[in-house]
């Protein structure tokens, strides 16, 4: 593997980004920072070649603008293949890139690895109910693995220098930037997670779940009826196929039955709870406790216990 060009426009991303490019065995970890000095700096201490463009016609507004710039970068450095991430943006920016690139693109990868020299990338298959490891035949690749797929990189003799693209004068033209209202949780970042399904028997019983949530020092999630059809917990919350892929160290289920578009966005916790009063649940499957329970008994136990 010759050199691999990373990008994402949030630091710890990008850093993850680096140690997946590493684990390929890339000969150099180039970088692509846009209009940001301060990330530059970061990926260069982590070890990383970083690019950087200084260019207000690249509106990070506008993906379509970015992905050209990723593109003109990927040419500079010489590389043909390039790892972003596979959130909302780095989704969208994967498609345009790769189509600028004339390259074949995977997005939600979940592994990479280097096996008979191709790239091999897992994702979710049928709905989550499989993996498949599929691997791009094009000589040029786009791949937006997911979020903390690998650990951020540290390092050191990285360096920096400035590239200049050529792009059209923006057709955006970016007023302010506001913090998301409503629910700014990140569960995909928790390292405990309590989660409710529709076993809750209303939303008055929220409180108690909170609460246990707040005496792990984790955060409540739910299945995705609970927010879709019930509304008594943002989307946000989410977890599984429409929503979240969460990898905490604990997830306490409650009244989860653990369909497949739900597990696949917590099969990877470290340790999971699952509390149901039917013993065959099929999330029972997956846990590592289990109890056969009540969980408004449960949970009102484990806050007096805790
Ligand atoms: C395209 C598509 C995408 C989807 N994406 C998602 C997704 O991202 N996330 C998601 O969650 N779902 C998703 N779904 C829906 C999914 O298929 C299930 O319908 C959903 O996960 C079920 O939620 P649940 O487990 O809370 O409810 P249920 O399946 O109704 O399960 C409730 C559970 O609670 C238990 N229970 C009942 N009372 C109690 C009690 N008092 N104490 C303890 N346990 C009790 C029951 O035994 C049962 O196991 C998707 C569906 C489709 C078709």
């Amino acid at each position: 593997m010759t050199a691999i060009l990373i990008y994402s426009d949030q630091d710890n991303f990008a850093l993850e980004l680096v140690t997946a490019a590493r684990s390929l065995g890339a000969a150099e970890v180039k970088a692509v920072t846009i209009n940001n000095e301060e990330q530059a700096q970061v990926l260069a201490n982590a070890g990383a070649q970083v690019l950087k463009i200084d260019n207000e016609a690249v509106v990070s507004a506008d993906v379509a603008a970015v992905a050209a710039a990723v593109a003109q970068a990927a040419e500079k450095a010489g590389t043909d293949t390039v790892l972003l991430t596979s959130n909302r943006r780095g989704k969208e920016l994967a498609g345009r890139l790769a189509q600028i690139m004339g390259a074949g693109c995977l997005t939600d990868v979940s592994s990479i690895k280097i096996e008979d020299g191709q790239i091999k990338c897992q994702r979710n298959a049928l709905g989550g109910a499989t993996v498949a490891v599929q691997t791009i035949t094009t000589d040029k690749k786009v791949i937006a693995v997911m979020p903390r797929t690998f650990e951020a990189a540290t390092g050191a003799g990285g360096s920096m220098e400035a590239i200049q693209v050529n792009i059209p004068a923006a057709t955006i033209k970016l007023l302010e930037v506001k913090a998301k209202s409503g629910d700014d949780v990140d569960i995909e970042a928790a390292e405990v997670i309590v989660a409710v399904g529709q076993g809750l028997n209303d939303a008055g019983q929220l409180p108690m779940i909170e609460q246990l949530a707040k005496k792990l020092g984790g955060e409540v999630a739910c299945s995705k009826p609970v927010a879709t059809d019930k509304k008594w917990l943002s989307e946000e919350r989410i977890i599984g196929l429409s929503g979240k892929n969460c990898k905490p160290k604990l997830a306490v289920l409650l009244g989860i039955s653990g369909q497949v578009q739900f597990t696949v966005g917590i099969r990877d916790a470290k340790t999971i709870v699952s509390v149901n009063t039917d013993e065959n649940a099929s999330i029972n499957t997956m846990a590592d406790y289990i109890l056969v329970a009540d969980l408004h008994q449960a949970v009102a136990d484990m806050n007096g216990k805790l």
